[in-house]
């Protein structure tokens, strides 16, 4: 058995509150961290690799993936399906590694309520303000007038959703923010359920602890 269980560590926020970019510093601080790809039928967006970025999928993929019980968790998002594919995740955790998720609530309620409940952290992310949650999506460039206007549209309805996650992170200075999840991470890597090999190690303490008596 590893020394530790891997986490399932997501990361939910209205789009423009900065998941992406804190999922990416995670991954450059620790290297043992993956990221779950997750599968869309959104078209790519400048830039976008499949199988990096996302596994671009056709409706009639996806939807065959999930009847065949391929997705850990799936959701309808702004017009399109997208989903976490359950191979890699059970790989990486069985080993040990903990798995990032940039996904919406559904998801994470989903992975919550799953077999892997246990092991999850969930972290959600507040703009310091709608006003600088419009300016991110605008700055970011990614995305047409129609789909900003869409994705703020839809925003309230991911906040209000902010009191079912275990930490609630306000991203206003990234670098502080970043600490913040850095510190949270730590802390959940060293839950009791996090590290199987404790009972054996109390077990040889109450072995050596007799054998003194
Ligand atoms: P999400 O993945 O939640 O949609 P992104 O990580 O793509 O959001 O962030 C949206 C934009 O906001 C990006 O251009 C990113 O560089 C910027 N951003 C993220 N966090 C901050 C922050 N704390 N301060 C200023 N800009 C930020
Ligand atoms: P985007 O199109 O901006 O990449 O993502 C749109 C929304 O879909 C974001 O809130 C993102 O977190 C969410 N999302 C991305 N992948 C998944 C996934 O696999 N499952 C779920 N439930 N949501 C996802």
């Amino acid at each position: 058995m590893t020394s530790r269980r891997g986490l399932l560590i997501i990361l939910s926020s209205p789009s423009g509150a900065g998941k992406s970019t804190l999922s990416r510093r995670l991954l450059d601080w620790d290297n043992s961290l993956s990221f779950s790809v997750s599968a869309t039928t959104r078209a790519p967006r400048p830039g976008e690799e499949n199988g990096i970025h996302y596994h671009f999928l056709n409706e009639e993929t996806f939807k065959q993936h999930v009847t065949n019980s391929e997705m850990l968790e799936h959701a309808f998002v702004f017009g399109n399906f997208y989903g976490s594919p359950m191979g890699p995740v059970k790989e990486a955790i069985d080993e040990g590694r903990d798995v990032v998720f940039d996904i919406d609530w559904q998801g994470a309620q989903q992975i919550v309520n799953s077999a892997l409940g246990a092991h999850t952290l969930t972290i959600f992310l507040l703009p310091p303000s709608i006003a600088e949650l419009r300016r991110r999506l605008i700055s970011r460039g990614q995305d047409s007038d129609d789909v900003i206007s869409k994705r703020m549209q839809k925003s309230w309805d991911e906040i209000s959703h902010w009191g079912s996650y275990d930490y609630v992170l306000v991203n206003d200075d990234l670098d502080k923010t970043f600490e913040r999840l850095k510190n949270i991470v730590t802390a959940t890597r060293l839950r009791r359920l996090q590290q199987p090999n404790l009972t054996d190690h109390v077990r040889s303490l109450q072995t050596e602890f007799t054998e003194i008596e």
